[in-house]
């Protein structure tokens, strides 16, 4: 799963809730190398950054009014509480967080992200159109909520089975308490299905025949898509959605895409059918839906839906009040931007002229039908034009970095309504590489890059041929202090990836990273530099690993794609006997499989051999608890839960050649 950035990640998150905030002490302790005078303190904007965000100001019509009019528009109520809390009594999201996000920008967060931010934080509940409501700013994400004939149908239970609890509540306090009716998940990524157990159980729903629609492929992409990639995934998340440091002015401010992440409970019911096609009708609770199949652009499973008697379009993420990501920061998948572009057109075309309101599971509402037009005409577009312009270039020869610097900003037709087109979340210069990737592959063309040394080999040799550590970190400095930041980013980071222990290169790269985030429009973009820089000047946060999964989303993995995880552990140093297998009998599941240890594969298949060194047998269910550590195999075996036949010293062996990664691995350092 993914997310919209997030996905499984934000399980794993969850372990990380409420720490660190940016410290200030560091750049003072530095040791500044001779010559080089120590960075300027942590959390001041220098004139080059706040001659670059005023020079923004001046060029935006920031305080146009019609999105701040539309995100406050129909407010009804409010979670009148200072937190929502987990069942120990935990914040998972506190309310006032946001609470700083009042007046101008100031001159250490880019006016236009700080725009998007505070109208990001605008929080309750409130009503989108007669019969359809939505809860915001409690979440990452938005809860819509339409009335069935006798009860809610939900759209996107949230993140968090807390967050989620605490805005049904709001809403049958609100509005009166009815039953969940229906429920909708309108793509794979965790933000839109985690918190689907605070608005219904398994067993209610299996007793009342709820109907859980979801797009075809939800259930196998909500839980494979990060499974492989989990580690890496999850601690990238820690950057891109700044958890590990504190909100504020000089610190993380919303991820663009919505306030930030809750610190709650991700939960999965499985929905009770897929949906394909475009134009496909279902009656929910009296309630006719159709809709519009759009895997493979936001998500890998995605719909979009239309509202015949209500004349609105839910465009879930397809569409909504930021310029997306097409390959995020965190990692996932490269999206096909033309694929988004041609989903976009498709319900322009089908539905523009007849939808009066179009809402979506980020951000507010855009009502009137025009402004609706405008709306998928501008998000249409902007896809549109990262892929075309950044074909245009590489086919005329730009490798993946000019290409990037090639695109610029767009032209609207008005200015003043097209900052559903700004890089809040992805930018013009990721999207741009994303699409030169997605045709072109990762590297740039160039034969110098076609085998490259690794930083760490580079980094000494370049620090050596530009005259030693001292002279480097001066070069820097100088071009610190000219303001050109991504150049100075370079330089330090030679020194810090040539000797990570160089105090003074480590401050002065934070501060780069730091400016750098101050200046960024993207909410992603800035956190990735602020939480870069808090690592270099406070160290990896010490939180223990973080338990990758839970015994839910493991439950939905198909055990041949399990098994494919597990490969992808597979240490071939670790592997120092004689190639053998290992059949796993799985009775709950009426499966088995046999795992192929070699030299310097592990391969998975369906079935059992006959050559197998060993067989175990157990319920999947038991194996999920022994792969997330909730228990051993040992014993399971005393119990008598598990059994073994033939050699049950080769299960060692087998367990003994997986690598167990650390979660909170260096990124800022090698
Ligand atoms: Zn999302």
């Amino acid at each position: 799963m993914r997310a919209c950035a997030i996905s499984l990640t934000a399980i794993f998150l969850s372990a990380c809730a409420g720490q660190a905030p940016v410290s200030d002490s560091a750049a003072s302790a530095a040791t500044p190398a001779a010559m080089v005078p120590p960075p300027p303190a942590a959390g001041v904007a220098t004139d080059a950054t706040r001659a670059a965000n005023a020079a923004l100001a001046a060029r935006l019509p920031l305080d146009e009014q019609s999105d701040v009019e539309d995100a406050g528009r129909g407010r009804i109520g409010f979670i009148d509480a200072p937190a929502i809390l987990n069942a120990d009594g935990g914040v998972v999201w506190s309310i006032p967080q946001f609470d700083f996000l009042k007046g101008e920008a100031p001159d250490t967060v880019n006016p236009s992200l700080w725009r998007q931010s505070r109208l990001a934080a605008e929080h309750g509940l409130f009503e989108v159109a007669p019969g359809i409501w939505q809860v915001r700013g409690y979440d990452l994400s938005v809860m819509s909520v339409i009335e069935g004939k006798t009860g809610w149908i939900i759209v996107d239970p949230l993140t968090s089975v807390e967050t989620a609890s605490a805005s049904l509540k709001l809403v049958n306090d609100t509005l009166g308490e009815r039953p969940v009716t229906g429920l909708l998940y309108t793509h794979s990524h965790a933000d839109h299905f985690g918190g689907a157990r605070g608005v219904i159980t398994e067993e209610d729903a299996a007793a009342r025949k709820v109907p859980i629609l979801a797009p075809v492929g939800f259930l196998e992409h909500a839980v494979s898509e990060n499974l492989i990639a989990g580690n890496q995934m999850s601690r990238r998340s820690t950057f891109m959605f700044g958890n590990t440091i504190a909100r504020g002015p000089a610190a993380h401010v919303g991820s663009g895409l919505g306030p930030g992440l809750p610190q709650g409970t991700i939960s999965l019911i499985a929905p009770t059918e897929e949906i394909s096609g475009r134009g496909t009708q279902r009656v929910v609770d009296g309630v006719t839906i159709e809709f519009i199949d759009a895997a493979g652009t936001e998500a890998p499973a995605e719909f979009m839906f239309y509202l015949p008697e209500r004349r609105a379009l839910c465009t879930a993420e397809v569409v909504t009040a930021t310029f997306h990501n097409l390959l995020t920061p965190r990692g996932a998948k490269v999206r096909d931007a033309l694929g988004w572009t041609r989903a976009i057109d498709h319900v322009l075309e089908t539905y523009g002229d007849r939808s009066d309101v179009v809402f979506a599971s980020h951000h507010w509402p855009t009502w009137g039908q025009e402004n609706v037009e405008s709306l998928l005409t501008q998000q249409r577009d902007i896809y549109r034009y990262v892929h075309d312009q950044t074909l245009r270039n590489a086919n005329a020869g730009a490798t993946m970095f000019e290409a990037a610097e090639a695109v610029e900003e767009p032209a609207f037709e008005s200015e003043a309504d097209a900052f559903n087109t700004r890089g809040y979340y992805g930018t013009l210069n990721h999207n741009a590489k994303a699409v030169y990737q997605y045709y072109f592959g990762w590297w740039g063309g160039v034969p110098a890059g076609y085998n490259a040394l690794p930083h760490a080999v580079t980094a000494v040799r370049y620090v050596d041929a530009m005259g030693g550590a001292d002279a480097t970190l001066a070069l820097g400095a100088e071009a610190f202090e000219a303001g050109d930041f991504r150049w100075a980013a370079e330089v330090f980071n030679h020194v810090v990836f040539a000797d990570p222990d160089n105090e003074a290169a480590r401050n002065w790269l934070a501060a780069t990273y730091e400016q750098l985030g101050f200046q960024a429009e993207s909410g992603a973009w800035r956190s990735y530099y602020l939480v870069g820089a808090s690592e270099l000047r406070n160290g990896i946060p010490s939180l223990g690993n973080p338990q990758l999964g839970n015994p839910e989303f493991l439950r939905a993995v198909s055990s041949i794609d399990l098994m494919d995880s597990l490969a992808a552990r597979f240490n071939p140093a670790k592997m120092t006997g004689e190639p053998f297998a290992v059949n796993l009998v799985f009775p709950d599941r009426d499966e088995t499989v046999t795992l192929h240890v070699g030299k310097s594969v592990l391969v998975p298949r369906r079935g059992s051999s006959a050559e197998a060194a060993v067989t175990l047998t157990l319920h999947r269910s038991v194996f999920d608890l022994v792969l997330l550590g909730r228990t051993t195999l040992p014993e399971q075996l005393q119990s008598g839960a598990a059994s073994v036949s033939g050699n049950p010293a080769m299960l060692a062996a087998l367990f003994g050649t997986l690598d167990r990664p650390d979660f909170w691995f260096p990124v800022v350092t090698p």
